[in-house]
């Protein structure tokens, strides 16, 4: 799978609709402090999934939305869209995650309205998602480095395609 689109609404500091075209290889996120670099990441991260908002540096979801500054006033949602290749390189997957003040998240992939799980699904096949090795996050390396066996088991199994196995194991397990 190879994430190819990035198109923001309204989430953190891209209050205005801001598209982003990720060509093949390595990319590398480059600004001044405070420009956004990091919020773009948490972006792709989200529309993945991600559910714990500590981890997006926020106390509840909602801290996602653009929260206003001196010159403009605050969005009532987010939203962000990823266009990826899917997993045979040929399938094409949108995924879009929206957050709208009290009424949480909705999920569609390719058009249809989905559970968060068939997001995490879709993705985890993939050995992507939000927490993929393949996102490289300040701070992470350092934590790659000091994960105790059973986290960075975690994160192997992850980069492996596996992590997808688990879910549906529990999915399973808990009928
Ligand atoms: P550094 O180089 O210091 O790591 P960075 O480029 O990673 O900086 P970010 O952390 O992505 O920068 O962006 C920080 C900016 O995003 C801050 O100005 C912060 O006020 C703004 N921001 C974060 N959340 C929101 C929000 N919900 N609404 C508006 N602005 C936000
Ligand atoms: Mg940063």
């Amino acid at each position: 799978m190879r994430i190819k689109r990035l198109r923001l609404t309204g989430f953190k500091s891209f209050v205005d609709p801001a598209e982003l075209h990720i060509e093949p290889g390595l990319t590398g996120v480059v600004g001044p402090n405070g420009c956004g670099k990091s919020n773009l990441l948490e972006a792709l991260r989200w529309v993945m999934g991600e559910t714990s908002a500590k981890s997006l540096r926020g106390a509840g979801m909602e801290d996602v939305i653009f929260a206003g500054t001196q010159a403009r006033p605050a969005r009532d949602f987010a939203e962000v869209s990823v266009l990826a290749d899917g997993v045979e390189g040929d399938d094409v997957l949108e995924v879009v995650r929206r957050i709208e003040r009290g009424a949480g998240s909705a999920y569609r992939i390719n058009g249809r309205d989905v559970r968060a799980k068939d997001v995490a699904l879709a993705f985890a096949d993939a050995a992507t998602g939000a927490h993929s090795p393949a996102l490289v996050s300040q701070g992470r390396i350092g934590a790659i480095i000091a994960a105790k066996p059973a986290e960075r088991r975690a994160m192997l199994e992850e980069a492996a395609g596996i992590a997808g196995l688990h879910v549906r194991r529990r999915d399973a397990e808990a009928k």
